[in-house]
């Protein structure tokens, strides 16, 4: 008969998803920091690459709660989102709908994140992990501020930069 798994399961495997993903995106945005055209979105990259780093750290300290070593999963969400972004850097470069693209893929990569971490932190708090809790709301919140910060950054020039050429 198969093991019982629990909801402790889950949140120990979804945790370890989310790591091997925030460590893939570490390494993607310099890549979209380079790639981008425009100096407002690649300092949108700089800035987001930094809390990516202590995004990193924090989920360490949940590992830490929970009393397990930091090791991520294979995540084949991320691995798809970012291939997408590849692909646009490969077909956009050089166009004026390169930005345009470079801020979907990343919003793409947030809303993943966002709907990690969301669940991360509901169920940290079903588990009784106020700690654990409240460090993914911490990394939850520069998610989705970083999302909104990318569409004001599209609605204000992006996207009306791409549809002029
Ligand atoms: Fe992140
Ligand atoms: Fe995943
Ligand atoms: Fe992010």
């Amino acid at each position: 008969m198969a093991k019982e798994k629990t909801l402790e399961d889950l949140f120990h495997d979804t945790l370890k998803d989310i790591y091997y993903a925030e460590k893939k995106i570490l390494k993607a945005l310099p890549k979209m920091k380079r790639a981008a055209d425009s100096a407002e979105l690649k300092a949108a990259f700089e800035k987001h690459h930094i809390q990516t780093q202590e995004q990193i750290e924090r989920l360490q300290g949940v590992f830490d709660i929970l009393g397990k070593s930091a090791r991520g999963k294979t995540c084949d969400a991320i691995e798809g989102i970012l291939a997408e972004g590849e692909e646009i850097m490969e077909e956009y470069k050089g166009t004026a709908a390169l930005d345009a693209g470079l801020i979907s893929s990343a919003q793409a990569v947030e809303h993943y994140e966002i709907t990690r971490y969301g669940t991360l932190k509901r169920w940290a708090l079903e588990l009784g992990l106020k700690d654990a809790a409240k460090l993914l709301d911490e990394t939850l919140k520069e998610e989705s501020q970083t999302d909104s910060d990318l569409t004001k950054l599209a609605d204000a020039s992006v996207n009306q930069k791409a549809k002029a050429a």
